[in-house]
């Protein structure tokens, strides 16, 4: 371990609480995660060892900053303390992209010179809630979303000119209405204040849109990884039926297309769902379809129309899958899912669903999505289990 590879000592660190592993070397923090797999997931097969970062720094393409007042009417922006609404005034981190801090330091600056106010969650009013900076690192092209409480922005277009004359790599500019309380970020209600609305990203040879509201990976580095050993476990041949399920902008299934018969993603965002549409468009891609539901309503629905699928990827949030998903994977019969989780305790209890039901697990990769924080992705190869496959019994 060298000292380069330790946060070199972050002033934030006791108080914003987001990185829960800086204070291990990061071969250390790989060892720590292999070794949290291993514990939640060893039981079902042995694991492969974790693909790490060569530059575990500033990998976050997407940086979102909370806007706040303090008691003396100061404006403040950061990151919300761990499980509480204080904000940690945070002006540049050492996992955020530092283009994004930059922009998000001069829309501070800015308000002040336009006498705009950042909102106040005690008192609930104010202007400025917070600000998203999305970056395509292949593309360059920069997002930034300035979301408001409402939709009253004076002087929009001067404080849009003056941004983009501080920040001149700034592809897009939208505002997002949300005046709601709640700790959900962004509203329903958007409006482009300049550029095209969203940016593009290329990831395994695929080019992609990406909207203020669509989920796309924060970390493209090992996106790719991860990406490239899904597709690689799922042995496609070119003939195969596959599912994307929990598709967003349609990333893992679009990366699946070139070596599969058809492919179908099914997404519950409404806004993934029309970038994924418009993301196969632009790539060319004729053999992937989306759908906007539940992914277990669908699955249901499909499988009780007697659909089957070859292939299914599944990557579901945080919260894992659900019985109603697992239950019609069981009816569509897929020789292989491939599960990618970024969260092991769910997908070990869903694994659990799965073995216990005819499939076997064959593969786990772990990648670091998330240096230093106590975060980990894993990739799992399921088969089912044949009466006459040679591993049956
Ligand atoms: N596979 C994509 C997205 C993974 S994130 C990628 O790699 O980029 C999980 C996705 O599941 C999000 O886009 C979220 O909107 C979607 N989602 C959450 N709950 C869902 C549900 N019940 N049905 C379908 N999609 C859901």
């Amino acid at each position: 371990m060298t000292e380069r590879q330790m946060l070199p000592g972050c002033p934030y660190a006791k108080k914003c609480g987001g990185c829960q592993l800086q204070n291990l070397s990061y071969p250390e923090q790989l060892k720590w995660k292999q070794a949290q797999v291993r514990r939640l997931l060893g039981k079902f097969h042995q694991v492969e060892p974790i693909l790490g970062m060569e530059n575990p720094y500033h990998y976050r393409n997407k940086v979102q900053a909370a806007f706040g007042v303090t008691r003396d009417r100061r404006i403040v922006s950061g990151i919300y303390q761990s499980s509480s609404h204080r904000i940690v005034p945070v002006d540049s981190c050492q996992i955020e992209d530092s283009k994004a801090d930059a922009i998000i330091v001069t829309v501070r600056e800015l308000l002040r010179s336009f006498k705009l106010t950042a909102y106040d969650e005690r008192r609930e009013q104010g202007f400025l809630r917070h600000v998203l900076v999305k970056r395509g690192f292949s593309t360059g092209e920069i997002m930034v979303v300035l979301v408001t409480s409402t939709p009253v922005f004076p002087a929009k277009r001067r404080f849009t000119q003056a941004l983009r004359a501080r920040h001149p790599d700034i592809t897009t500019v939208l505002m997002n209405v949300n005046p709601y309380r709640t700790s959900l970020v962004l509203g329903e209600r958007e409006e482009v204040l300049y550029g095209k609305g969203y940016i593009e990203d290329v990831l395994c040879g695929c080019r992609f849109r990406i909207s203020a509201r669509s989920f796309y990976q924060i970390n493209p580095v090992q996106t790719e990884q991860l990406y490239q050993k899904a597709v690689e476990l799922a042995g496609l041949t070119g003939v195969e039926t596959v599912i994307d399920a929990y598709c967003g902008i349609g990333t893992i299934g679009m990366v699946a297309s070139a070596h599969a018969g058809r492919v179908i993603g099914v997404e519950l965002n409404r806004d993934a769902v029309r970038d994924a549409i418009a993301n196969a468009r632009a790539n060319g891609i004729r053999n992937i379809y989306f759908h906007t539901a539940d992914a277990g309503e669908w699955m249901a629905s499909i499988a009780e129309q007697g659909e089957r699928a070859d292939v299914v990827f599944m990557d579901p949030p945080r919260a894992g899958s659900d019985d109603r998903f697992l239950s019609s994977l069981m009816l569509l019969a897929p020789r292989r899912v491939v599960y990618i989780s970024c969260n092991p305790e769910t997908q070990e209890r869903d694994l659990r669903f799965l073995t216990a039901r005819g499939y076997q697990v064959k593969a786990i990769q772990p990648v670091d999505m998330f240096p230093h924080t106590h975060h980990v992705e894993t990739v799992v190869l399921l088969f089912r289990r044949t009466p006459d496959s040679p591993d049956a019994g």
